[in-house]
Formats: structure tokens, sequence, C-alpha cells
């Protein structure tokens, strides 16, 4: 069965074809650590992930490259804004180096709290200086940067497919609509590769150069690791919808120059999740982190849950009763695994064969661009089935969790309700061991009926042991 994803590259729902058919190269853009990732954040993680699982349950193998920004003060596209590490620092009195530290930490924290896998490398920005500088000399010598006011700039004028991902050309890609202009640049759309003049004074972060001391411009970061780790050529690379006009272009940009040649096969971008007011934002602070919900009694996997009953191309809005409908309908589910696992008995062979096409069935929702609210319908409709034994539901779910990762492996198997005795129970029950002790089989069942009428089940153990099963 084939993978179809939604390439932004070619607006299109393509058949994924990669590259080898030993491993995929998949390159995700991190998180930048001056603060916790925000919900929204970790939506685009989650899906990230389940892009990976879902490739591998494919049969593929997944090589799954993740960048941190911990140089960190420059996330938006010039030199612009604020210092952020800086200010972090001073806020929580710490070394620039230390807050990022306690933010990657934060970081995994809260993607193993959801069950994300670590991907295969995660890479740090300030420990590939030297393969950013590499970069940057490849792109001077080729005769696409040019130095101004100290700095070395992208020249995207002599980059013709410049805007080519998002479709826009390079006059409505500048970034000065946003902020204030460069003057030092000789295209609006040009960008910096690294820096060596700042308005930010007591730069912390700074490293030799050879066009001075200084730091590189944000983009470089993941066109420098991704070639380093997954070569020139990547089959799919990832990242949430803002970075299409800006971040990627320029990434694009930068590796192809290098290169010269195409670059990334599958563009793959995740749609936001916003609140009430509008979209969630890592600057704005107010925003909405992992330990919030769980302050306010969900558990992270009720947060993945939720974000699973939307695809990941449509926005989602956040709100408490949304959580709320997300967590009842976790616990509902975790009820029905733990009556499962408490009732089942071997698969039959005929049950055997079922599974594998319920199975089919369900990864060809997730083959299909990642439908995961139609997958996990078709999950419900299998587990709400009693046609089908407990045996057969629990092995299902279970694959359905291995993929989604939900958690639901460690759920107990229900105890069985205790049953009370009281005293005609207890009568009844010294009746049915004297008539077994006798031999009358035919009074022994005639107590038994009563006993069920009574809401009482009872099962012989050895030893002339029973156990009390309420009916
Ligand atoms: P950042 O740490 O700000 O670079 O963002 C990390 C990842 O989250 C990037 O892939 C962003 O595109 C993505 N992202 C940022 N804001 C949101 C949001 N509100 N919803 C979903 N993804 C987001
Ligand atoms: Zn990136």
């Amino acid at each position: 069965m084939s993978v179809y994803l939604y390439n932004t590259k070619t607006r299109n729902k393509d058949e994924f074809k990669p590259l080898s058919d030993k491993q995929v190269t998949m390159y995700c853009c991190g998180p930048t650590v001056y603060n916790y990732a925000h919900i929204g954040n970790l939506r685009t993680y989650i899906f990230e992930d389940l892009l990976a699982n879902t490739l591998r349950l494919a049969g593929y193998k997944v090589k799954h490259v993740m960048n941190v920004t911990d140089v960190g003060h420059l996330t938006s596209d010039g030199d612009e804004g604020e210092d952020k590490m800086k200010i972090a620092a001073e806020r929580e009195q710490k070394s620039v180096l230390e807050i990022a530290r306690m933010y990657e930490d934060a970081f995994f924290r809260h993607t193993t709290a959801l069950g994300l896998k670590r991907p295969t490398i995660v890479c740090r920005a300030t420990e590939h200086i030297n393969d950013m500088i590499e970069f940057v000399k490849a792109l001077e010598e080729k005769g696409f940067a040019y130095i101004s006011n100290g700095n070395v700039y992208f020249d995207t004028a002599k980059f013709p497919r410049y805007g080519c991902l998002s479709g826009q050309n390079r006059e409505d890609l500048k970034h000065g609509a946003r902020t204030e202009q460069d003057m030092n640049k000789r295209n609006p759309s040009d960008f910096v590769l690294w820096f060596t003049s700042s308005k930010f004074e007591n730069q912390i972060l700074q490293w030799d150069s050879p066009w001075g001391r200084g730091y590189p411009g944000w983009h470089i970061e993941c066109s420098a690791m991704s070639t380093k780790y997954l070569g020139e050529r990547i089959d799919i690379h990832c990242g949430g919808i803002d970075h299409i006009p800006v971040h990627h272009e320029n990434e694009i940009a930068q590796s192809e120059a290098r290169l010269g040649h195409e670059w990334v096969n599958y563009w793959v971008h995740m749609e936001f999740l916003n609140n009430k007011s509008g979209k969630m934002s890592k600057s704005k602070g107010g925003f909405l982190t992992l330990d919030t919900l769980v302050e306010k009694g969900y558990l992270p996997v009720h947060y993945k849950y939720f974000c699973l009953t939307s695809h990941y191309r449509s926005s989602a809005i956040f709100s408490e009763d949304a959580m709320d409908a997300a967590k009842k309908a976790y616990e509902n589910l975790a009820d029905y695994v733990a009556e499962f696992k408490a009732n089942a008995e071997p698969l039959t062979a005929l049950e055997q064969t079922e599974l594998e096409s319920l199975k089919t069935e369900f990864n060809n929702y997730l083959f299909d661009d990642l439908k995961t609210p139609l997958a996990l319908s078709y999950m419900w409709g299998v587990v709400k089935d009693n046609k089908k034994s407990a045996a057969l539901r629990l092995a299902f779910v279970m694959h359905v969790d291995g993929v989604l990762g939900l958690f639901l492996k460690d759920i107990a198997a229900k105890k069985p309700a205790a049953v009370e005795v009281t005293p005609e129970i207890a009568a009844l029950l010294e009746q049915r061991a004297e008539a077994r002790a006798a031999k009358d089989w035919a009074k022994s069942d005639e107590i038994r009926d009563k006993l069920a009428a009574l809401g009482v089940g009872v099962k012989d153990l050895p030893n002339k042991q029973i156990e009390l099963i309420k009916l």
C-alpha cells in the first residue's frame, strides 16, 4: 500500500516515493529554546512524530533529524526584534546556555509525556557553527553572497527560483513589511547568513569567522545540519505553515544554491493551533504549555488525543470544552481496553485473519495523508463492536496504540467487581459444596442457576477453591 502526502511544493497529494528503498530521510525544524514550547508547537511535533511512525508502518526505516535553535536570539529573519535568549537569561538569572539547556530539557520532557519518539538525531545549532561557516563560505565562493556593513547576506536576485515554495515573487516576500527595513540589503528579500554587526549590544554567543567575530543568521543552521546528517537530497522536510514564506524559502535558496540541484522532494506543513482570540505565539507570551494543561487536570495524552481528532492540514481551535471532550473520549477508550484485558482469551486462527484486515483498513486512513479523524472513528467502530471478541478488539487497539502512541498498553486489566456475600448466597454456596462432594451434579447445577439469578457467578479453582464473579 502506498503512502500519500500533501506536498506544499506541488500543491498536490502526491504518492510518496523515497529516494532510497532502504531509508527515508526526514528533517523537521526544531524548537527555539528561550522559552517553553507552547501547545501549538507541540501539535506540529505530534504530527511529525506520527508521520515518522506512519512511514515505519508502511515498512520504511526513517532517519528523522531535528535541530535545536539554541543560538536563539534570532528567530526572525533580520537583525531585528530583541535578543530573546539574553532577556530570558536576565529574567531567570542564568547564563544564556543554561537557559537553552533548561528549555531543551523541558521540551523533551513534554514530547516524552506525549509519547513522541526522540528523533534519530537531535542537533544543536551552537555545536555546528563550523558547518555553518563552511556553508556560507561555499555560497560566497559560488557568488550567492555579498558583504554589506560587516554582515554577509544571501543575494536572492541570484537565485531565480526564490519564492517557488510559496508561489510568491521576491517582491511579495520582502520582510520589511513586518519590521523595519535593513538598509544594507540589496534586495528586500535578501537575508543574513552571518552577522558581525548587530544592533544587539553585548551579544553573548559569538564565534570567530572569516568575516569577523559574530554569529550565524537563523536560516543557515537548518541547511547546514540537514546536509551534514541527511546528505544532499532529502525525502521529507516538515514544519509549521508559518515557515513556508520565509524560513523555508530561505533554506531552499541557500541549499539549492550551494548544491546546484533540487533539495527536498516532499514539503509537509502543519496547520496552526489557535485559541479563540487568534494565533498562539511564543513571543507574545500568555500561551499555554503542557504543564498548564496538567495543572488544569488533564493528562498529556488527552491533549494528544485532542490533536488527533483534527487533520494536520486543518487549523484547530483550542478550548477547555474541546479538551474535556477529548479527556472523556480517552477515558472511555481506556475503560474498554481495561475490560478487554480482563476478558481476552487467545485469538483463534480465524480472528488472526480478521485482525490483519482490520489493521489494514486502519492503516489505510493514515497512509492517505494522515487522516487521523477517520482513523479514530474507524477504531471506535471496532472497539464498540460487541460481536467481536475482547481478544480481537484488544489486539486491534494495541496495533492502533503502536502507531498513535496513546499509552493504552500501560492500562491495567479491569479488576472483577467484588461480590457481596449475603447470608442467602453463603447458604447456597454451602449447599453447592455439599452437592459437589456427593457428586450430585444435577443439584449443583440447580444451585448454580439460583446463584446466577442473584447475579453471582461461580468459577471452580484447584483444591476445591472457588472464585465469585459479579454477573
Ligand atoms: P518555534 O519554536 O517557534 O520555531 O516553533 C516550533 C514549531 O512549531 C515550528 O515548526 C512552527 O512552525 C510551529 N508552530 C509555531 N506556532 C504554532 C502554532 N500556533 N500551531 C502549530 N504549530 C506552530
Ligand atoms: Zn528550519
